[in-house]
């Protein structure tokens, strides 16, 4: 499973959320060290023959504002998710604002995510369980993450089809985390990734959300990729998240560890054990990527887009998107030919960017006020 869009095709088209992938959105809240017993994760045996899983990913931290021009700092994130990342195809400035005021985000918005979420939890729960796991640390967050990502290695391996593959990997000097909705072999044999998109009406997303859809996949094929090739170096967990190798993990994270035959006392035994599974597993790279988009109330199919990747896109789009995180440029609004998407944004009343341009000559930027 793994949410993605859903919803009114108005707000679909005008805010660029629906597509948003919330299975990302889903992801366990990390308490920080010292906090008191949290029972946030969960993780699950597999089912029958077939992967077992599943804490999500990340919430982000935010915190008081520091004194800083660089919004990593700003916003307190020692990581960004995949979905941050593609949010800035559709409006990067948008996607600010959605950070800086989350109050302003229209109540559809949160329907359409827990509609996904649903939908994608329910598709989940065809290939297994999920497990609620008590989590008193940061460590014991990502120790689930990292332990689902051991179980679904093997069922891959075993050539099954897994579901809610975490991904992580360090680009451009930020680590990135994200979550694959499927991976799986075709008959032919190639490794495929199955992106599910359900969408409230009952036609194929215009080509401004198609080509958001088309990089969020790109860069889980990019993360995916590297992983599988041995470039994830096991200290990045420690360097970039801050986490302390010798904490000892919870004992229901223990517990679960061992349910799925693995033995570990800490946080280092676990990316000991990752190290090993990622230099000697023989997972092929991706060879097909294709997003399904389903109608949600009816179930019907709506369409599949076969992609072509393009390496070379996506790693140039990773460096101007991270650009902006690091710091080293301003964030942008959308460009005069999309001002039409600024007509239904939430930020509009308030967009610095859009008032900037508003007193443009382009006929895009009047219709648009
Ligand atoms: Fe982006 Fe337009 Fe919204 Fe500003 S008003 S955040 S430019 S979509």
């Amino acid at each position: 499973m793994s949410g993605r869009d859903s919803g009114l095709e108005e707000a679909e088209t005008a805010s660029g959320f629906s597509d948003l992938s919330d299975s990302e959105f889903l992801q366990i809240e990390e308490p920080e060290a010292g906090d008191s017993e949290k029972p946030s994760s969960s993780l699950g045996p597999p089912a029958e023959s077939e992967g077992g899983d599943v804490a999500k990913g990340s919430v982000l931290e935010t915190g008081k504002r520091k004194r800083s021009h660089v919004p990593l700092e700003i916003f307190h994130l020692r990581y960004l998710s995949v979905t941050d990342i593609s949010a800035q195809v559709w409006c990067e400035q948008q996607m600010v604002y959605r950070r800086e005021l989350p109050d302003l985000t229209p109540p559809e918005n949160i329907v359409l995510l827990n509609t996904g979420k649903s939908i994608h939890l329910a598709r989940e729960l065809e290939d297994h369980d999920l497990v609620t796991v008590s989590t008193t640390s940061r460590e014991d967050s990502w120790a689930i993450k990292v332990l689902n990502l051991l179980v679904m290695l093997s069922v891959l391996q075993a050539g099954h089809r897994v579901r809610e593959f975490p991904v992580f990997g360090v680009l451009e000097d930020i680590f990135v985390v994200g979550v694959i909705d499927q991976l799986g072999y075709t008959p032919k044999g190639e490794l495929e990734l199955n992106e599910l998109k359900t969408r409230n009406n009952a036609s194929m997303p215009s080509a401004a959300q198609k080509k958001r859809d088309r990089f969020q996949v790109f860069l889980y094929k990019y993360l995916f990729d590297a992983m599988v090739r041995g470039c994830l170096a096991p200290d990045s967990f420690l360097q970039r998240l801050h986490l302390r190798p010798e904490q000892p993990l919870g004992p229901q994270v223990q517990e679960q560890a061992r349910k799925s035959g693995f033995t570990v006392s800490c946080f280092c035994d676990l990316l000991e054990l990752l190290s090993l599974n990622l230099t000697h597993c023989d997972i092929p790279a991706i060879d097909r990527l294709q997003i399904e988009y389903v109608h949600q109330d009816s179930g019907a199919a709506l369409g599949t887009e076969v992609l072509a990747y393009d390496q070379d896109e996506v790693g140039a789009a990773v460096r101007y998107f991270l650009a902006y995180w690091k710091g080293q440029r301003d964030s942008r609004g959308v460009d005069v030919e999309d001002a039409w998407k600024c007509r239904y944004c939430a930020y509009s009343g308030i967009c610095e960017w859009r008032m900037g341009k508003a007193g443009s000559p382009a006929e895009q930027w009047k219709k648009s006020k």
